[in-house]
């Protein structure tokens, strides 16, 4: 079987009429539905022998998977009992259908729509809005309007960000955008070659939304400000875009500061957090200590929300409730108020407490604003005279690191390299490729000062210090929170799997080169830089600073670093963490550890520490390197450990 010709997903389900024409009434029929990577294809039984293919669709011309709402008494011929609805909106020469579904139970309907955004996660014509319930021949039931062709009335679920590979997908689409970059006419130059570019002959301009202010600071730079739009002019470039303010100026902004106006969903509200955990959720909420304080977050089962909320009474606690939908697709807490979205739900109970432990007030400050890839599009040279600095942090391997002040207002963190300790000339060039490395989890590399001597390494400024002191200072309160612990491991597995996808390789993982920020972020630090280090000590496996404590057989062996023996570093950080900062093997020598390893003996379990999380870390000590998972996997499994150990 050809890998397109693969079913992802089938099953029996109820199909409304699609009524291309239009004097027929509406029927609804029970088909046989397959999901293949190119199609949806429905059959009237699912007998293969006998069956009848009764129609398709190509997945390529999808534009919008939702839930629906078909209220029992609007459609006469709509079959009794319960049922799930969920539509699919595709365009076919020219002219817009939706597919209705009936899934037999909530489960079902959850799953078929995951599996089929899946499917068109990297579709071009992927639509901001739709229409909640159903075109009656008059009128959309949902919004009343009598245009038939309007775009919808409610803005699509931001479920693009959900996608398990979300990284890959903005790359997908930050690649298509390079071959055919946006021109300020709103038209794309050269020749489009594939089929999808020639069926968008007409490109609508890109619309972004801040989500927060910004200001510019070099020349060509443009200041942006919360909620306001810009129309994007040239995104060809991954972390900063050239956009036009309502002014008419033009300049360059950090991308991850704007969400496109389309995919916006909830990103436009400040109660929403994305997929901030259950435990940082309560660490920041408890941290506000206001009643009422709430936030929205992505559930740990995909496409669902839940509801934090911190009250007061009895005593300070952060309650989590899950924003349930219904049969007709509207969201509630509690079943007695329903709501078409989930806005309006906030808006309910923050009048209403409507069975919840406190009505809705307000909730926590500003979200922490992220750094930019780099202090302003194409720097990676900072000039010192603009670095203020203060307190010293901490000193490590290469020198002293500092807190500084970019320009009298940007946090940053400054490592002073001690001469001779790297071979400079190979890391600045490298600094160029790193800058351009940018996740949640990483510590942002700002650029450097490469001019004078020692050079410095400018980087994101992270409160808390490195994860390994953290972890010790917070043994008493941290040793009890084993929900906490798991959330740093996803989060530096997270990052990782960042790395590894860009094909970068960390070499030295371990606690101490992980950083914790506000609200209990964890981003890795450091990574590459290890192949710049001059120090034999360091470098060597025999040397008496290589870390051999987080070193695979085949580093000690061979000294071949790859993404699986950062894996192994993984499992040791892992352990770590679930110790509280405890030094791994104990007082043993390096050579005892060196032996143990090779005898294929393994770190023991941290006590308290749950088996499966322990089953990970084993999984990433296996001798041989192949047989260790990829952190794209791990991730999947940490994050589902989390969910079934965790009540979301
Ligand atoms: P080295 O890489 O030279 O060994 P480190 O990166 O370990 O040095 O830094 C030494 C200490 O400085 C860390 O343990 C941490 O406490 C502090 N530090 C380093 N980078 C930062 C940063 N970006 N933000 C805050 N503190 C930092």
């Amino acid at each position: 079987m050809k890998m397109e010709e693969e079913i992802l997903k089938h099953g029996l389900m109820i199909k409304r009429s699609l009524n291309k024409k239009i004097y027929t009434p509406i029927n609804y029929r029970q088909r046989w539905f397959t999901l293949t990577r190119k199609f949806l294809i429905y059959y009237d039984t699912e007998n293969e022998e006998k069956r009848k293919e009764r129609g398709r669709i190509e997945l390529e011309l999808v534009h919008t998977v939702e839930v629906a709402i078909i209220a029992g008494n609007t459609e006469e011929n709509r079959p009794q009992g319960i049922s799930y609805p969920f539509q699919i909106g595709y365009q076919e020469s020219g002219q817009d259908y939706i597919l209705y579904v009936l899934a037999p139970t909530e489960k079902d309907r959850t799953e078929w729509i995951w599996a089929v955004r899946l499917a068109c996660r990297f579709n071009k014509c992927l639509r901001g809005r739709y229409h909640p319930a159903i075109w009656n021949g008059k009128k959309w039931t949902c919004c009343k309007s009598s245009t038939r062709s309007t775009l919808g009335c409610e803005n699509s679920s931001t479920w693009i960000a959900f996608v398990e590979e979300s990284e890959t997908n903005k790359e997908n689409r930050i690649a298509s955008a390079q071959s055919s970059p946006i021109m300020p006419g709103g038209t794309t130059p050269g020749t489009p070659s594939s089929k999808q570019k020639e069926k968008s002959s007409v490109i609508r301009s890109k619309v972004v939304v801040a989500l927060y202010n910004y200001k510019a600071i070099e020349p060509g730079d443009l200041s942006l400000e919360k909620n306001a739009e810009y129309e994007v002019i040239d995104d060809s470039q991954e972390h900063w875009w050239k956009v036009r303010d309502a002014q008419g100026n033009i300049g360059f902004i950090p991308s991850n500061y704007v969400k496109e106006k389309e995919l916006l969903g909830l990103q436009q509200y400040d109660w929403y957090v994305n997929d901030m955990s259950r435990q940082r959720s309560e660490s920041l909420l408890k941290q506000e200590d206001k009643e009422g304080c709430f936030v929205v977050r992505n559930s740990s089962t995909k496409g669902l929300y839940t509801l934090s909320l911190y009250t007061k009474n009895p005593h300070p606690h952060v309650k989590h409730y899950h924003i349930k939908q219904n049969s007709k697709g509207e969201y509630y807490l509690s079943e007695k108020h329903c709501c078409a979205s989930i806005p309006d739900l906030i808006n309910y109970h923050r009048h209403n407490s409507g069975g919840l432990a406190s009505r809705l007030k307000a909730s926590p400050c500003d979200r922490s604003v992220p750094a930019t890839a780099g202090l302003s599009h194409d720097k990676w040279e900072i000039d010192p005279q603009e670095l203020m600095l203060l307190e010293e942090l901490g000193s490590g391997q290469f020198g002293v690191v500092r807190r500084g002040k970019w320009r009298g207002s940007i946090d940053v963190a400054v490592k002073m390299m001690k001469e001779g300790t790297m071979s400079e000339d190979d890391f600045i060039e490298e600094a160029k490729v790193m800058t351009k490395l940018q996740h949640t989890n990483l510590v942002q590399l700002y650029g450097v000062c490469s001019k004078n001597r020692p050079i410095f390494i400018v980087t994101e400024y992270m409160r808390h210090g490195s994860l390994l002191n953290y972890l010790r200072r917070h043994e008493q309160s941290l040793v009890s929170n084993q929900g906490l612990l798991l959330d740093m491991c996803i989060q530096v597995c997270k990052g990782m799997a960042y790395l590894e996808r860009h094909n970068y390789i960390h070499r030295d993982l371990a606690a101490r080169n992980c950083l914790v920020g506000s609200e209990n972020t964890v981003k890795v630090a450091d990574f590459g830089l290890a192949r710049y280090v001059l120090d034999d000590q360091y470098t060597s496996s025999g040397g008496s600073k290589f870390p051999i404590k987080w070193a695979p057989p085949e580093v000690l062996n061979y000294t071949r670093f790859s993404s699986k023996s950062d894996i192994w570093a993984y499992g040791v950080l892992m352990w770590e963490v679930f110790t509280c900062g405890k030094m791994p093997y104990g007082r043993l020598k390096n050579a005892e550890v060196v032996e143990r390893v090779q005898k294929g003996l393994i770190l023991e379990r941290p006590k308290n520490c749950y088996k499966e999380v322990y089953d990970i870390m084993r999984k990433c000590w296996s001798p041989v390197p192949e047989n260790r998972p990829s952190f794209r996997v791990l991730k999947e499994q940490l994050i589902s450990v989390a969910q079934g150990l965790l009540v979301d």
